[in-house]
């Protein structure tokens, strides 16, 4: 069958859901584990380290495990900072990725001592204004048309982010003069990208800039960040991306660029989320109704709010029907949530065993960029995060949301105001 390998089974989920109901978020923890080791193997090489994006999956519990494998945590808000800090991810194991930030954002990073990265030239002045200037200062750069992009992040010259070349060049020259000693240098250009060469050609981008910028305006990049965006094999038959070879063919690159300009010892920082968490993590869903019109349709009780890659980006997501792994795929249906907008489904034209209302789905690939985006529209919940501990037993690592929380930030005792 054409069906992607679960670490679990039918009997597990169904215990699991005795005690958390449907819908869940399952996280395979020594999965993840692994996953972090691999990259990490695949730069041993060289001075490596890997902040994971917070962003794509801000769980403590996780953060924690990352955290124990030598990750750090790539920020973009003041919510992450904090999230990082009280796992203990702290000073340059943060390295703060954010645009159009606010003065108190960057105070609080520069307070935790995290590397800073920049992501436009009036930045500069913002930050020396706002917060001061730290000692180490990475800018971040946009290759503008000399670099393709891909689907998910578009093309660089159309995307938000980054200094120009010339902006590059004018802002290491003014961090100098303001007597910033250390510089990083930093692009992303590129989301779920599965072709190797991609990461490749950045690295080899970064690596001539370095040496470029050495020269004029005479900085010496302390380390270089290539960003995140390594993909995930979605679709079945889609072929992973091979570290080890990204991590070769990057080590080679370095032989040839850093070290003869006398570069070395330089860095290299990365700063994925979707290829660490992404495959690990599973949305467990129960079919609950059976529809029949113009389509075929079985309504689950996860909905978009829950998982809205499918709904925003068309996004493929594989689903399982647990206990019908191997049966023949030989029904057609659009599997649906309950939101009150046409665009809530995870699948549209799948290819699946017959489904029955009481069968659990499961949904591949939501450990990253899933439960993140959760959201309360239509006055849906977000659902628990539950992890499968190596040892097999199941972590609670956030609870289901309940009314009360829904209602939370409401007061209503002041109704009687309007009379
Ligand atoms: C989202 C993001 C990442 C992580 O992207 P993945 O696709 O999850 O690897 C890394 N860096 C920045 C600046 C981002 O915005």
């Amino acid at each position: 069958m054409n069906d992607k390998p679960l670490p679990f089974d039918e009997r597990t989920i169904r215990q699991i859901a005795r005690d958390y109901p449907t819908p869940f978020y399952l996280y395979d923890e020594a999965a993840i584990r692994a996953s972090a080791r691999r990259l990490n193997q695949a730069f041993a090489w060289g001075a490596f380290k890997e902040y994971f994006a917070v962003k794509a999956t801000p769980n403590p519990y996780l953060l924690k495990i990352l955290r124990q494998e030598g990750l750090g945590g790539d920020c973009s808000s003041l919510a992450e900072l904090e999230l990082c800090e009280r796992v203990g991810i702290t000073g340059e194991n943060i390295m703060f990725t954010s645009n159009e930030t606010p003065a108190k954002e960057y105070r609080r990073a520069r307070e935790l001592g995290a590397f800073i990265n920049l992501d436009d030239i009036t930045h500069i002045p913002y930050l020396e204004q706002h917060v001061g200037l730290p000692e180490a200062v990475c800018l971040r750069y946009n290759p503008g048309p000399l670099r393709e992009g891909n689907a998910i992040i578009g093309k660089p010259e159309e995307a938000k982010y980054g200094f120009t070349r010339e902006q590059l060049v004018e802002g290491y020259r003014q961090l100098k003069a303001k007597g910033v000693r250390r510089f990083g240098l930093h692009t992303m250009v590129a989301s779920n990208e599965l072709n190797p060469e991609f990461f490749v050609e950045t690295a080899k981008m970064l690596f001539q800039l370095a040496v470029e910028l050495a020269r004029d305006p005479g900085v010496r990049i302390e380390f270089v960040n290539l960003g995140g965006g390594i993909g995930i094999p979605y679709r079945p038959g889609q072929k992973a991306v091979d570290l080890d070879m990204v991590g070769r063919r990057i080590q080679q690159m370095y032989q040839e660029i850093i070290v003869p300009a006398d570069l070395h010892p330089m860095k290299i920082f990365m700063e994925n989320g979707r290829c660490i968490t992404g495959p690990y993590g599973y949305l467990v869903t129960e079919a609950i109704h059976h529809k029949s019109t113009y389509k075929q349709y079985i309504g689950v009780d996860a909905c978009m709010s829950n998982l809205m890659r499918p709904g925003m980006y068309g996004a493929y997501h594989h689903i399982s029907v647990l206990g019908k792994e191997t049966a023949p795929q030989d029904h057609t249906y659009d599997v649906v949530g309950s939101l009150c907008e046409n665009n809530d489904k995870f699948a549209i034209d799948r290819q699946l065993p017959e489904i029955q209302a009481g069968n659990l789905l499961v949904i591949h690939d939501a450990g990253a960029h899933g439960s993140a985006m959760g959201f309360q529209y239509n006055g849906k919940l977000r659902c628990a995060e539950l992890m499968l501990r190596e040892d097999g037993s199941v972590m609670q690592i956030r609870r289901a949301e309940t009314l009360d929380d829904y209602f939370a930030t409401l007061d209503f005792s002041k109704l009687q105001e309007l009379g």
